[in-house]
């Protein structure tokens, strides 16, 4: 087979569509005025953010004007949490209830909550990578100010029960706030039926720009505000309008949430394939819900080898793939999602995380399954660690025959 290229990581960033990118560029060019002038040139930019504030709450069932632009996701979970801390504080609530497993973005928030005096429940996630509404309930207390829990995860693409568990919150009094930027686009949401407060997006997990991205905010819910300074974004975030990569925002979510079943149909076949193929390889286990997932998510740990020599080998055959999450990767520390899954250090570093969405293609999944498990044979022939493995475990390893 000949070599190409296949992009394998669009939990990491996906590419911007060329409707996405045609819509903004007039706003780099023509009309580049301020959404906040009041002649033409700046009332039409005006409108354009507009139109993207409904195309993004339509996404999502919310209203127009409980749709907060922010910088991306990252943003939106740290206003969304130290606001309502902010809030709980003032009631002389100081718990938050949160997981093992989410994103960073939302974990060291927490953990600088802590050290304003806050105490933060982080509950443990089931072996196959999924947490209940009941763990929620049993952790809700009365001064409980906010759960925050993910609705997909970036790593192991496991779907959480995020409209029971904001029942839940509401049946107590607690807010809910969940990091919905993997779950946007790949599964239907709806704030109102799934109970949920405030939700965040990210505009280049799903083929808009880097750095854009929303937070929503229920109506009522007193946000602080984030950015003192002028009245953008009904006064609660200043700063003049990024116009061009909101209006790619509101165009690309549109086309996200469009036909997600038959999207998801295509996808999942795809996926069933990769995984199925990867588990062929000897001691490689697929980590999270195998159903409760994403339908373009493949995380596997394949023992005895080192995740970021096979991604670096992987790229010089032209697949671009990850493992644990961009974030964690240029440190050595194993994935802590892989660890909240229970998985034992040796496991959780040999992981590798492909990300696939509807432009790839059968082809690219049969490349990567052809030239993976090459790949494996040839760096556990060269692991000391899997050479122990072999003997202490009695393991035929007929990778190395
Ligand atoms: C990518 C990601 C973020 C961060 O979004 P940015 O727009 O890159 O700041 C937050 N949460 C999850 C689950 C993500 O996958």
């Amino acid at each position: 087979m000949k070599k190409r290229f296949v992009y394998a990581d669009n939990a990491a960033t996906t590419k911007v569509s060329q409707k996405a990118l045609n819509a903004a560029l007039p706003y780099f060019t023509e009309l580049y005025g301020n959404p906040s002038s009041i002649y033409s040139l700046g009332m039409n930019c005006a409108k354009a953010v507009l139109k993207a504030r409904e195309q993004v709450a339509d996404a999502i069932g919310a209203k127009a004007n409980e749709i907060y632009f922010t910088s991306g996701g990252s943003e939106s979970d740290n206003w969304a949490i130290r606001g309502c801390a902010k809030l709980g504080e003032k009631k002389g609530k100081k718990h938050i209830i949160t997981t093992a497993f989410e994103h960073h973005a939302v974990l060291h928030t927490c953990r600088y909550l802590e050290s304003l005096g806050f105490e933060i429940t982080y509950l443990p996630i089931s072996n196959k990578g999924i947490v209940t509404a009941r763990q929620v309930e049993e952790a809700i207390r009365e001064d409980t100010c906010l759960v925050t829990i993910m609705t997909a995860n970036n790593e192991i693409g496991t779907i959480q029960p995020v409209a029971e568990i904001g029942e839940v919150c509401h049946k107590h009094g607690v807010l809910f706030h969940t990091d919905a930027v993997q779950a946007v686009g790949n599964i239907e949401i709806d704030v109102n039926k799934m109970n949920i407060d405030l939700l965040s997006l990210s505009g280049h997990k799903i083929h808009a720009p880097k750095g854009i991205g929303a937070l929503y905010i229920r109506t009522g819910i007193a946000l602080p505000n984030l950015i003192y300074g002028g009245a953008q974004e009904r006064n609660r975030r200043a700063g003049t309008e990024n116009v061009p990569s909101i209006v790619a925002l509101g165009v690309a979510i549109t086309d996200a949430v469009k036909d997600i079943t038959a999207k998801n149909e295509k996808v999942r076949k795809l996926r069933d394939k990769l995984i199925d193929g990867i588990l062929k390889i000897p001691e490689t286990r697929l980590n999270g819900d195998r159903e409760q997932r994403l339908a373009g998510n493949v995380n596997v740990s394949i023992r005895g080898i080192e995740g970021e020599s096979l991604l670096l080998t992987l790229d010089l055959e032209g697949v671009a793939a990850s493992s644990g999450s961009a974030c964690t990767s240029g440190s050595l520390d194993p994935s802590h999602v892989l660890l909240a899954l229970g998985l034992p250090h040796e496991i959780a570093h040999g992981s590798l995380r492909l990300t696939i969405n509807e432009e790839n293609t059968e082809e690219d999944i049969d490349y990567i399954l052809q030239v993976l498990p090459p790949i494996v044979k040839r760096l556990r022939s060269m692991s000391p660690l899997w050479e122990r493995i072999c003997k202490t475990e009695n393991i035929h390893d007929y990778t190395l025959d």
